[in-house]
């Protein structure tokens, strides 16, 4: 079977030539998905009988299941947990922002990176997902919500630059405008710090905001933290940020989880401000710690945050504090899980 989720429109218009129907159609059979929200063929009436049958006889629209859908109390996040083809399970946020709705979207079921603090690595890593199931997560919320998703944010779980191909073949389906059409300035993707996918990535025509996971400001704190610190050192990050905003122009974005008693003291901050100065007009959102079951760190109070931001803020970088959201429904920064086996949620509202 063909998959069509995720193809982009050129291919299906040739797929459509390559086996005897007009190049049209493709655009017909796009804007049924991607326009319309229409993912099974029999309901796609405008389209010839025989078209209908060679379509089903020959391909697929592969949209994740949902097994659960969870609406935060105040209505600003839903949460989805997906079941794939394969059985394993993956979740995926929608947080409705001032400014348009904006899709929280996984790369891998789990993550091998391993940082201390995030519950999408508890289990390890078990694949990455295909371009298909990047895209079905967003058109699942375009479905949903019957609305234009505004903006999109790699930052669900996994490591999206250990999944490159089909993370930066998911981003250009996002842009197509025949499809979502977000732009790409509405794209953030966030990495732990994988060096040689940051430097592929300033080389592509796609200047998305680049989001560093950075969450502490020398190697031997964010080596303890985050197991990828040993791999890359921080000035090698650095360089390749370097790199990325000269050729992309696109501003960079740091994000630095508070911990009590672990990287929020005033040296930190201060460290921080320095560290990040070098890097022309970048941003950094300061993130209150989410704890969970299995990570017990708490953040620092708010007269704590807030000295650190003001402290930082004094070397001249802006900083935002991260607003809260999802963390009634365990959707937020550092929640998203994989799950497997359990059959027993159901549709909570
Ligand atoms: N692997 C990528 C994409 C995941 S993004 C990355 O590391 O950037 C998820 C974001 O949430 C990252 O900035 C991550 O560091 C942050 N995060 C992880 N655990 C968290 C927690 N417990 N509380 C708040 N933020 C967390």
């Amino acid at each position: 079977m063909i998959e069509l989720l995720g193809v982009s429109l050129d291919d299906i218009r040739a797929l459509m030539v390559t086996n005897g129907f007009p190049a049209f159609r493709g655009k017909q059979i796009v804007d049924y998905i991607y326009k319309r929200h229409i993912t099974t063929f029999a309901d796609m009436t405008q389209l010839p009988k025989s078209l209908r049958e060679w379509l089903l006889a020959n391909c697929q629209i592969s949209l994740p299941k949902v097994v659960v859908r969870q609406v935060a109390p105040k209505g600003d996040t839903q949460k989805l947990l997906l079941e794939l083809g394969d059985g394993s399970r993956i979740e995926t946020v929608l947080m409705d922002q001032d400014y348009g709705l904006s899709v929280c979207v996984s790369s891998q079921v789990g993550c091998a990176m391993g940082c201390v603090f995030c519950a999408s690595t508890t289990n390890g890593l078990l694949r990455n997902l295909t371009r298909a199931e990047i895209v079905g997560q967003v058109l699942l919320f375009s479905q949903l919500t019957g609305q234009h998703i505004h903006s999109i944010v790699m930052m669900g779980s996994g490591e999206p630059l250990k999944n490159y191909d089909e993370v930066v073949g998911a981003l250009r389906i996002f842009h197509e405008p025949a499809m979502f059409g977000i732009g790409y300035r509405r794209m953030t993707l966030s990495t732990c710090g994988i060096i040689d996918g940051i430097r592929r990535l300033a080389d592509e025509d796609m200047p998305i905001t680049l989001a560093l996971s950075l969450h502490a400001p020398n190697d031997v704190l964010r080596k303890q933290i985050m197991p990828i610190g040993s791999a890359y050192a921080l000035k090698d990050i650095f360089d390749a940020l370097l790199y990325y905003y000269n050729k992309q122009q696109r501003r960079i974005t740091f994000e630095y989880i508070l911990i009590n008693h672990c990287n929020a003291s005033l040296k930190e901050a201060h460290q921080l401000g320095q560290l990040v100065k070098v890097i022309p007009n970048c941003h950094i959102n300061l993130i209150p710690i989410n704890g969970n079951e299995h990570i017990h760190m708490v953040k620092p109070s708010v007269a704590v945050m807030n000295q650190f931001k003001a402290i930082v803020e004094s070397y001249g970088v802006p900083v935002t504090i991260r607003k809260e959201m999802g963390d009634a429904i365990k959707a937020a920064c550092g929640q998203l899980k994989m799950q497997v086996g359990s059959h027993k949620e159901s549709i909570e509202k």
